[in-house]
């Protein structure tokens, strides 16, 4: 029997219980990732995952290589905690904008190398590559605000509309998809995309493809790859 869950660890229901464990268990491996892969240093970044109406995410300021089972915080979608003995991310107002206002399933937030300095340089991201589309078209730069407040949530929100990633002025980067797997593969195109615009411009003046390619390539992309592994809606 499905009950909403309670504010008590308690009740909640076993099923519920699992799916979280089974959230936690993936979002500490994402975030473990966006380490072992160069997209975070130290205690920066975070990732959530959405279990029905529920957010599992990472505690503020714990390294990923000490995250245990225990380690995990849970919220509501009013950013109550109902588990955990850990705080969660100081950057729960964007995670949570996110569930409130897009589809997302999953979060992730980087302070990748290259879509950071390209954050401080341009207002959107120059089409310099197809792969764009892969995150709704141009990405565009959300206005710097001070991290963990409602007014970057507000500004990240804006910079997203039709787009599943954007990046932060001065700070970073943030993907949203229908599992962690898609969410962490937008972080890598969009940081990858970063670091071709900056090696072009560095050595001239990069050719940029037209909006009407883009848009035809976020139709085309729909189909591309195996249909299994199509996520639906995103
Ligand atoms: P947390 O440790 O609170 O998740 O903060 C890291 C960060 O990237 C803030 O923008
Ligand atoms: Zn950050």
């Amino acid at each position: 029997m499905e009950s909403k869950p309670d504010a008590d660890p308690e009740v909640e229901p076993d099923m519920a219980q699992d799916d979280v464990e089974r959230a936690w268990a993936g979002v500490a491996a994402t975030a473990r990732r966006t380490v072992a892969e160069g997209l975070v240093v130290g205690t920066s970044g975070n990732v959530s995952a959405r279990v029905g109406d529920l957010v599992v995410v990472t505690p503020t300021g714990v390294r990923y290589d000490a995250l245990g089972p225990d380690d995990l915080a849970v919220v509501d979608l009013d950013g109550r905690q109902v588990r955990g003995r850990l705080r969660p991310t100081s950057e729960l107002p964007m995670h949570l904008a996110l569930y409130r206002h897009t589809p997302a399933r999953a979060v992730v937030h980087t302070h990748a190398v290259h879509a950071t300095a390209v954050s401080t340089l341009v207002d959107e991201l120059p089409a310099i590559h197809y792969m764009t589309a892969a995150l709704g078209g141009i990405v565009r730069v959300a206005p710097y605000a001070t991290y963990g407040t409602r007014e970057l949530a507000d500004a990240m929100l804006t910079a997203l509309r039709d787009r599943t990633g954007c990046l932060l002025r001065n700070h970073g980067t943030v993907t949203y998809g229908a599992d962690l797997d898609s969410a962490y593969a937008r972080t890598e195109q969009l940081e990858w995309m970063c670091r071709v615009w900056l090696a072009a411009r560095s050595a001239g003046n990069p050719s940029l493809l037209p909006g009407y390619e883009i848009e035809h390539v976020v139709e085309r992309l729909r189909t591309y790859g195996q249909p299994s592994q199509r996520p639906s809606g995103q």
